[in-house]
């Protein structure tokens, strides 16, 4: 596993070591953390063999996220990171596949990769925030 991280808040640098050993990441991880709001809390995109995640350290009113918020931020695009590596999520043309399945229509919220992330953030704030 390799991890690359632009402009890494140092209170975050152990905290992203520590959630991508617990995941079992392997492959190669970009990470770049944007000095404003990028249109959402964080992206995530890429393939079975490179991730790349993007994250806001402000929120749409510029505000800076907090400590805590941000580690939750950060423990959600990594699980999308590891689906992306491990192959279970794929995205094509707007269209995902996860586990298989192909997901022509999705709602942002309810769909399986992001309901798995939300379940997942939070055990890892628990554990290593
Ligand atoms: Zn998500």
């Amino acid at each position: 596993m390799s991890i690359y991280i632009e402009n890494c808040p140092h209170i975050m640098e152990g905290y992203i070591a520590r959630v991508c050993d617990h995941l079992g990441l392997h492959g190669i991880v970009e990470i770049e953390f944007h000095e404003g709001f990028i249109g959402a809390e964080g992206f995530t995109h890429g393939d079975d063999e490179i991730a790349y995640i993007d994250i806001s350290l402000l929120d749409y009113n510029n505000h800076r996220y907090d400590e805590v918020k941000l580690k939750r931020i950060v423990a959600h695009e990594l699980v999308h990171a590891h689906q992306y590596l491990s192959g279970r999520l794929s995205q094509e043309n707007f269209k995902y596949t996860f586990d298989g399945e192909l997901y022509e229509e999705y709602d942002c919220a309810t769909s399986p990769w992001e309901v798995e992330a939300y379940e997942l953030e939070k055990q890892l704030i628990d554990m290593f925030a």
